[in-house]
């Protein structure tokens, strides 16, 4: 029997809870539950290369594509932009965004 699991690297990590599919200050950990959660088990693979090239395209550590346009990511309608503040252009880990 396989075992499905939805890596959670670095990315994968900060970009789910920059959309507030996981908590802010949810680790890899949790993280990953909330993933495996609601992604089907067969998708998981998928799921997680398609992540990491998301965040390389879009959602990157320092400047996301949000930051100065808000069109300009196809997510942009569903993100909670968890730690980005295209107000101030400034860009923190989610969970330094908590009050
Ligand atoms: S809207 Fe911004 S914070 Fe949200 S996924 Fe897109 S680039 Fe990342």
């Amino acid at each position: 029997m396989f075992v499905f699991v939805f890596p959670v690297d670095t990315h994968v990590h900060r970009i789910y809870r920059r959309l507030g599919v996981a908590s802010a200050d949810a680790d890899h950990e949790e993280v990953r539950a909330a993933l495996e959660n609601q992604v089907p088990a067969e998708k998981c693979g998928f799921g997680h290369t398609a992540t990491i090239q998301f965040g390389r395209e879009y959602c990157t550590a320092r400047k996301p594509a949000c930051l100065e346009d808000p069109d300009a990511c196809p997510m942009g309608d569903v993100c909670d932009q968890v730690g980005v503040y295209p107000e101030t252009g400034e860009v923190i880990d989610p969970a330094d965004a908590i009050d």
